[in-house]
């Protein structure tokens, strides 16, 4: 494999593969940028068919944090790490603990915190051996709370620019995906009288979510045919793509999971479509917002941060409006500008 040739390596400044036979841990942990501080971004523990699955993935995951960061006006840089493995049957203490102490190898320079499939626990094990995590209970805790408050903001943001209105009152959501994230998120919505029609390989959360907001079950590939202003995909990547593109019937995409296009060009064949993206890791970074009080924290300053979301996604739709490309392609540009001018806006 020609590493430094693969699509989706950004001139990345550390990937660093981490192997621990004994507890089998097997973990990829890249280094996006430190150019606006330590590298901060989650854990996720996935059962990836391939290493190269995996690596796609990790380099991905943590281009897009340095973004995220930089777009929250945060002084941190971008990382990821991804462990290899099923969730239902690798986890130990002896593993975290292994995966601590690559975290130290790093010295800092990157941070971990949960992320799919990784816990406040796992992370508190982690932290046993090795002081380079956050998100740590007792401190700024889980931080999904936050990453669905910020959604359900951006979703406002979305719907004020494309509907010109401030309530959500009879719009229609299809979530894909109640976990930690998108049923916080189904709750926000519930309360602002939209209507829900969800959808998860996880027939509890669906049942949940039917009795608590009286939301409609629909099948996993039925969520994106569906008859609803918004689409919100907060479960896994990639599922704007050529062939949900052809099935979308939404005039708003906007939800809390990472890498949402499958490809960049998908970003224009939105627009092409009358559809209104949220870039992904704008709407979301309300976790890593919450995350970035772990010391000292302050909820109430937190949440402050947080709803900044709405008025970001509001000056990108104006700026992709104004020069008339994609609002993903506009929310690249600015993070970029950000982190070239080392921070500032
Ligand atoms: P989670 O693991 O708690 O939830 C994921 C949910 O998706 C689960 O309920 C799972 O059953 C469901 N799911 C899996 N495959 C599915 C499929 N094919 N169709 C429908 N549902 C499916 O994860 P989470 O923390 O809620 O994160 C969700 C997404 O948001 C991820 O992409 C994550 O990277 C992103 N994200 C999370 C945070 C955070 O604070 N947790 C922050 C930023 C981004």
């Amino acid at each position: 494999m020609a590493l430094f040739d693969l699509p989706d390596f950004d001139d990345h400044e550390q990937v660093v593969f981490c192997s621990d036979n004994a507890s089998g841990l097997k973990a990829i942990i890249a280094v996006h940028s430190t150019k606006l501080g330590a590298a901060v971004g989650g854990c996720r523990l996935w059962d990836y068919a391939t290493d190269e699955e995996a690596l796609t993935d990790v380099l991905r995951l943590s281009k897009g944090m340095t973004y995220k960061n930089a777009m929250a006006g945060l002084a941190m840089g971008g990382g990821k790490s991804v462990i290899i493995g099923d969730a239902q049957t690798i986890k130990s203490t002896n593993l975290f603990k292994a995966f601590g102490h690559a975290l130290n190898n790093l010295n800092g320079r990157y941070l971990s915190a949960e992320d799919v499939n990784i816990t406040t626990d796992d992370i508190a094990i982690a932290n046993t051996v090795t002081p380079f995590v956050t998100g740590t209970e007792g401190k700024s805790g889980n931080p999904a709370p936050f990453t669905a408050l910020g959604t359900f903001l951006g979703i406002k943001a979305s719907v004020k620019h494309k509907f010109n209105r401030s309530d959500l009152t009879g719009l229609t959501v299809a979530v894909q995906g109640l976990g930690s994230v998108g049923y916080a998120l189904c709750e926000h919505l519930y309360n602002a009288g939209a209507k829900l029609i969800v959808c998860d390989i996880n027939q509890i959360a669906l049942d949940k979510a039917a009795t608590a907001f009286g939301a409609t079950i629909v099948g996993l590939d039925d969520i994106y045919q569906q008859d609803a202003d918004i689409y919100a995909p907060c479960a896994l990547g990639a599922t704007i793509n050529d062939i949900t593109l052809s099935q979308l019937n939404v005039k708003i995409v906007a939800g809390c999971a990472n890498n949402q296009l499958a490809e960049p060009r998908h970003d224009q064949v939105l627009v092409d479509q009358g559809i209104l993206y949220a870039p992904d890791y704008v709407i979301n970074a309300g976790g890593i917002i919450n995350v970035s009080f772990e010391e000292d924290y302050d909820e109430k300053k937190s949440t402050l941060k947080v709803e900044e979301i709405y008025n970001t996604l509001l000056d990108i739709y104006a700026k992709a409006d104004a020069q008339n490309k994609p609002t993903g392609m506009i929310s690249d540009e600015m993070a970029r500008e950000i982190i070239r001018n080392g921070g500032k806006n």
